[in-house]
């Protein structure tokens, strides 16, 4: 079989604005195409349309990831090629990829094998800008910092309290500490400072939140970016960075719409990080999708227990939005492994370990159902080296839980590899949902309390501790008024407990909280649960030595 990116470079794509015109009814004059074959759809138009109904909402979600990949986009797009190619309105909304996982090891984001967004390479490089121009808006307010505390200080701040970060979209880890403002008085105050990456700022998280220039100029003012010396916080808005901040991001908060190879539609905006944020593409772009189309198709990051949690807890509480029904991504080989199988034994039939990993994919599904309150249906994504028999033990383990389960060979086959699963979803759009939906807690309770209930019914945990200094700060962001904020957990993704090594499904065991940070703006606070990288590094051997431009132009190496 071909590389993703030679089928991605040999797809003939059709120019953007007849894909938009025929299979979403947008007309030419309300695109801002960057190019032949992508183009943001007008933030004005987009308005326009709010008296529409909205269309159906299907989250993509999977069992907890394990290191052979279990395939949420490659799905999100098949599904979406599917349901396409059976004549229904479908549009797939999608995380912008990072250069640093494109250059570092986990490669792009566009899908896999048939089923990917194009143009893939544009989409993995640069795509629309709207990264630079989060990285812009974001490094603005890290000048205005400085820049403050340079002329005076006015606003008292305690330059050791300041938590803002600068950013950039490249995996670096030589900056992940570093001083600024080093060589003397007309440089500034020296201080220790750190560079993230843009996929972990809060900033990104704001982007994907809101739904209007007003509201994320509202919440940039929000942000607060440390504390003054007498432990008052300081907000971007004292700083009277917000406006400029905002007119940075103007046309980025504009979805970026492109095409399966298949030619169905699909929006992909925005691109959190699922730990330290909440991990799905823009709220703008969902609700366009369920403006202009009938069904929108959309991913959350990691497992049903991150990403699918936040999605609920985080996205769904702030925007209104509710899913309709939760397709579980699951594999042969990663039910194996959940099952105990060591990595390079993956391929070979062993239909014991499919049933010992079934714990892992269980409770998510238990999750899914009786906290979440969402219809859920299981995509069972083929590799080549799944058995029949396994697979049908899948089907059988699944219809055990009261859970409907499709072998899907999208990758292999495009959307016509994924037709069963396509009607399984209408058929569960179509009927009665047995479930109603509900949030994992109440804004009402403390933070203490929302940490708890997460743990303990989604991670099977027996209790939560603090270290004192995560305490202390919780404390602190209590008494500054944000006790009824939502929390975002940054834990591992790959398994229930904080212990990645601990699959199936863990009970009993301890979270321990270590640290705690206020993202005011983006409205949640992250409780981070075991170490959390917001500056990934690059490998040994990164994707980056691979990465080529032939002399005809081609880009070749992207994964
Ligand atoms: P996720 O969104 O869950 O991180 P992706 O859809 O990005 O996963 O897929 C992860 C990797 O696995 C990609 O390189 C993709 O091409 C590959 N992949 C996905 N599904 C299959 C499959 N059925 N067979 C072979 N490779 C696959
Ligand atoms: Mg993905």
């Amino acid at each position: 079989m071909q590389s993703d990116i030679e089928i991605a470079n040999a797809a003939v794509l059709r120019p953007i604005r007849e894909v938009a015109a025929d299979t979403l009814g947008i007309a030419e004059e309300h695109l801002v195409p960057y190019g032949h074959f992508k183009a943001k759809v007008d933030i004005g138009y987009l308005t326009s349309l709010a008296d529409r109904p909205l269309g159906k909402l299907v989250l993509v979600t999977a069992i907890s990831p394990t290191p052979p990949g279990e395939g949420k986009t490659t799905t999100t797009v098949g599904l979406t090629d599917a349901l396409h190619g059976l004549g229904h309105r479908t549009v797939a909304c999608l995380r912008e990829p990072s250069m640093g996982p494109v250059f570092g090891m986990k490669g792009g984001a566009a899908g896999g094998g048939w089923s990917q967004v194009v143009p893939m390479t544009d989409i993995n490089l640069h795509f629309t800008g709207d990264f630079a121009a989060i990285a812009a808006a974001n490094n603005l307010l890290s000048a205005l910092i400085d820049n403050h505390v340079h002329h005076g200080n006015e606003l008292d701040i305690d330059v050791r309290s300041v938590t803002w970060k600068r950013v950039l979209d490249m995996n670096d880890r030589a900056l992940r500490e570093v001083t600024v403002a080093l060589g003397g008085h007309a440089n500034g105050f020296p201080r220790s400072e750190g560079f993230d990456i843009v996929v972990a700022s809060e900033l990104m998280a704001i982007f994907c939140l809101t739904e209007s220039w007003a509201d994320l100029k509202k919440r940039i003012g929000d942000i607060v970016i440390g504390y003054d010396r007498s432990t008052k916080p300081v907000t971007a808005r004292d700083l009277n960075a917000h406006g400029a901040m905002a007119a940075l991001l103007r046309d980025a908060l504009a979805p970026n719409l492109v095409q399966t190879i298949e030619g169905a539609p699909a929006f992909v905006h925005g691109g959190p990080f699922a730990n330290i944020a909440h991990g799905c593409s823009s709220v703008m772009a969902t609700r366009a999708g369920l403006r202009l189309a009938d069904i929108v198709v959309t991913e959350a990051g990691f497992g049903a227990d991150l990403g699918a949690e936040k999605f609920v807890d985080i996205k769904c509480r702030k925007s209104g939005l509710r899913p309709d029904v939760a397709v579980v991504v699951a594999t042969v080989r990663a039910l194996k492994y959940h099952g105990g199988v060591a990595l390079a034994d993956l391929g070979t039939e062993d239909l014991d370990a499919v049933e010992a990993g079934m714990v892992n994919l269980r409770r998510h599904l238990t999750n899914i159902k009786d906290v979440y309150g969402i219809q859920p249906i299981v995509a069972v994504n083929r590799f080549p080296t799944d058995t029949d028999v396994e697979i049908a033990r899948v089907v059988d383990l699944v219809a055990a839980e009261d859970v409907r389960a499709f072998p899907a060979t999208h990758f292999a086959d495009g959307g016509a590899g994924a037709r069963d699963l396509a009607e399984g979803v209408l058929a569960a759009l179509e009927g009665e949902s047995p479930y109603e939906f509900s949030f994992t807690y109440d804004d009402d309770l403390s933070l203490t309390e929302k940490v708890e209930a997460i743990a303990t019914r989604l991670y099977g945990a027996g209790l939560v501790t603090w270290d004192a200094k995560a305490r202390r700060r919780l404390q602190r962001i209590e008494r500054d008024g944000y006790e009824k904020l939502p929390v975002c957990v940054a834990k591992t993704q790959y398994s229930f407990s904080t212990d990645p090594t601990a699959l199936g499904a863990p009970s009993g065991h301890e979270l321990h909280v270590r640290e705690v940070r206020l993202s005011a703006g983006a409205g949640f606070v992250v409780v981070v649960c075991g170490d959390m990288m917001t500056m990934p590094g690059l490998p040994r051997d990164p994707s980056a030595s691979r990465i080529d431009l032939a002399d005809d132009g081609t880009l070749i190496g992207l994964s």
